[in-house]
């Protein structure tokens, strides 16, 4: 879902994202402010004001959205959990843990940080609007105060009880902390997501269909998010569950056949003919770093005739494109950072700086497939074959 985003910089480490359909809120909100809003609030102000104003306040929405998402951020990381990126999109943010908070303490201060923050925001721009109301002009004083109404009730809206909405986290942190038991917490604030997304797709629905005003659709979407969002935890529950204390080493192709990213093309598809069935490669540079990968869909969209003055570092996926964990990680946190397709994605695992490995998407359904089985996955350094293929040929 979140694979084509913008990176718009970093912060403190964690990468922030915006996707695409953020432009549409953008719009949709100075839209509703430039036609609506404003010009209630502030009648007589020429067309082109509403709109520099909707603009602006606009902005500033997806701005504290945006403060929302860092101050989980924050939090997470005195606590000890690394943030890999945060992600503004059409429903909000989301800031992406690696890993779960270590205690319910930590579960329930991460949650309720962004809210907090929300509340802050929302209350301090209510604050100024009103102080400010005889001294500006009554058009950035109706900007301020959307701001701080709006900041209030995402803050109100984000505390609903049900995952994944920050709500649904202090739920199952109080469940975790009541009843000691992580995994049932975390699956009862689940469906307590499923039933709060029903809830709000029909609320949206007959918001749409019986008074007609279409911001419904908008709640359909959201409830429909939700509910999907809630099962796929729910879902993945059981398995977090079997896969603890499983580390990434363990499951891992330790030998992974390697492309050499000073190579051409067409001279890394010669040997890559000879050197097994992968289709993914990790791509090294000349003094052993890993540099990122590439997979033989890649070197095939690229030109026939620039096969043999292209060099595969050039084709390869780098940075933010490339999931990059340690060898000691849990295998579990693999879960929350979007499953590697086969054919096209590989997981590089580091240590010390150099290559350790490579997890693709048949090691993962390897490692989940046996301990379905009941069965630790024991291989250290994972399968040998392609090794035994190249030196065979
Ligand atoms: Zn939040």
């Amino acid at each position: 879902m979140f694979r084509t985003a913008i990176p718009l910089g970093r912060w403190a480490g964690v990468v922030v994202r915006a996707h695409w359909s953020v432009l549409v809120v953008l719009f949709l909100i100075t839209d509703l402010l430039a036609s609506a809003v404003l010009p209630q609030a502030a009648p007589g102000a020429e067309s082109l004001w509403y709109w520099v104003t909707g603009g602006l306040t606009a902005t500033g929405f997806l701005a504290s959205l945006l403060l929302h998402e860092l101050s989980h951020a924050a939090v997470a990381r005195r606590h000890g959990v690394k943030v890999r990126r945060i992600t503004l999109w059409i429903l909000g943010g989301a800031a992406e843990l690696e890993g779960e908070p270590p205690t319910p303490k930590a579960d329930f201060l991460i949650a309720v940080a962004g809210p907090l923050a929300s509340l802050l925001i929302g209350g301090t721009a209510l604050g100024g609007a009103v102080l400010a109301a005889g001294a500006l002009p009554p058009l950035p004083v109706g900007g301020l105060a959307w701001l701080g109404v709006s900041n209030l009730l995402l803050a109100v809206f984000n505390l609903l009880p049900g995952a994944p909405l920050d709500g649904g986290r202090i739920l199952r942190a109080v469940i975790w902390w009541r009843r000691g038991d992580r995994a049932r917490a975390g699956a009862i604030a689940d469906r307590s997501g499923q039933v709060l997304g029903a809830v709000l797709a029909v609320a949206g629905l007959a918001q749409l269909l019986f008074l007609g005003q279409f911001t419904g659709l908008w709640l359909v979407l959201l409830g429909w998010f939700l509910i999907f969002a809630a099962q796929a935890e729910f879902a993945a529950g059981p398995l977090r569950e079997r896969l603890a204390g499983l580390r990434v080493r363990d499951i891992m192709n330790s030998s992974p056949v390697i492309a050499p990213g000073w190579w051409t093309v067409d001279a890394f598809a010669e040997f890559a003919a000879g050197a097994g069935h992968e289709r993914v490669f990790p791509v090294m540079s000349f003094d052993g770093v890993p540099l990122g990968i590439v997979s033989l869909g890649e070197l095939i969209k690229l030109p026939a005739d620039a096969r043999h003055a292209t060099r595969v570092v050039d084709v390869a996926r780098k940075d933010q494109a490339v999931t990059v964990v340690g060898a000691d990680a849990e295998v579990a946190s693999l879960i929350d950072r979007g499953f590697p397709r086969s054919g096209r994605d590989l997981v590089l695992v580091t240590q010390a700086g150099g290559l350790a490995g490579v997890v693709g998407a048949d090691d993962l359904a390897w490692a989940f497939e046996l301990t379905a089985l009941d069965h630790r996955p024991r291989i250290a350094g994972g399968r040998t074959s392609t090794f035994d293929h190249q030196s065979v040929t």
